[in-house]
């Protein structure tokens, strides 16, 4: 993959929704009481969102259960797969997408009215990470604040057309993961991380009633670090009990999309800011991550 730090899609905001036809969208008519701003902010939103064709939310009860590392290997599968794909990390307390592809350090550029994402090959990038002076800096933001913020990403970012737009959220059920699914009102769905351990399967749950509260489909459940893969001969060894997460989605309806196992490598990719299933793409773990990510390349067909 190559890295281009300059904008390669210098695309003229032009999308609007008055040379749109579709009398049904709802940012079509001003809503009763919607002010004028607020409406042309609405139609700008919708105005990129309508060139992205599936919208996914990757989501996890707690942290460090390899939300992120899910989010950057399913974008790049797609990518691999020949699909045109964004990556959006909300994740702005943490923001380790810029890490864990190789961009940390690199500039966004932009002007008033748009922000350019970076770009790995088909492969488009935004992240607070890139706005940070100091990958340390800690970002102290309020509800209000965040939501502004994602509302940016969704509306500023030069994202063209799309296949896919691929959206890492904050572990949990606050702030960000809300205004993900309330602004963008056609989500394909939200995939949903967990590890094996019982602790970190009754924040599933949580996950899961979120999504069916806010009706947002849930597309599965993967089971991160699940098993150790032997470096030598790729054997995978049960440390912790497996499995939680494939009962979780059978006790609670949701289709189990498969288990990834603790793999060094997977670690070591993510230091060096390479992504796993890319440059280790032969490796068994990186086999078993293209099975599971596989319905969901599935779904644009
Ligand atoms: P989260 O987004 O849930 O906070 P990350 O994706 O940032 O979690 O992952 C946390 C750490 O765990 C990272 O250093 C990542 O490289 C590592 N990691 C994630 N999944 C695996 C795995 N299956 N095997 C080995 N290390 C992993």
């Amino acid at each position: 993959m190559q890295d281009h730090s300059e904008p390669q899609n210098q695309e003229k905001s032009g999308n609007s929704c008055e040379t749109c036809g579709d009398a049904s969208c709802s940012a079509h008519a001003q809503n009763p009481g919607e002010s004028d701003k607020d409406f042309m902010e609405r139609q700008q939103l919708q105005a990129r969102l309508c060139r992205i064709k599936h919208k996914i939310v990757v989501l996890s009860g707690k942290g460090g259960v390899g939300k992120s590392t899910v989010a950057v290997n399913l974008a790049v599968s797609l990518m691999l797969a020949g699909k045109e794909v964004g990556l959006l990390d909300v994740d702005i307390h943490g923001p380790s997408i810029p890490t864990m592809l190789g961009l940390e350090g690199t500039t966004v550029f932009g002007h008033e009215e748009e922000l350019f994402p970076q770009t790995l090959g088909n492969l488009k990038v935004m992240s607070l990470g890139f706005f940070l002076k100091n990958p340390e800096d800690a970002v102290i933001w309020r509800g209000p604040l965040k939501m502004g913020a994602i509302k940016q990403f969704l509306k500023d970012v030069a994202w063209g057309d799309l296949d896919y737009l691929i959206i890492d959220s904050p572990p949990g059920t606050g702030d960000e993961p809300l205004s993900v699914c309330q602004l963008i009102g056609d989500l394909d769905g939200a995939v949903i991380v967990t590890t094996p351990q019982k602790v970190a399967a009754v924040d599933v749950r949580k996950s899961i009633s979120f999504c069916r509260q806010l009706n947002v489909r849930v597309l599965g459940v993967i089971e991160n670090m699940s098993g150790f893969a032997c470096p030598h001969c790729g054997q995978i060894t049960e440390i912790l009990p497996s499995g939680g997460g494939r009962r979780i989605a059978e006790d609670m309806q949701v289709p189990f999309l498969g288990a990834i196992p603790m793999d060094a490598e997977i670690a070591r990719a993510c230091d060096e800011g390479k992504a796993f299933v890319h440059h280790y793409a032969e490796s068994p773990t990186a086999v078993i991550m293209k099975k599971i990510v596989q319905p969901i390349i599935d779904m644009d067909k």
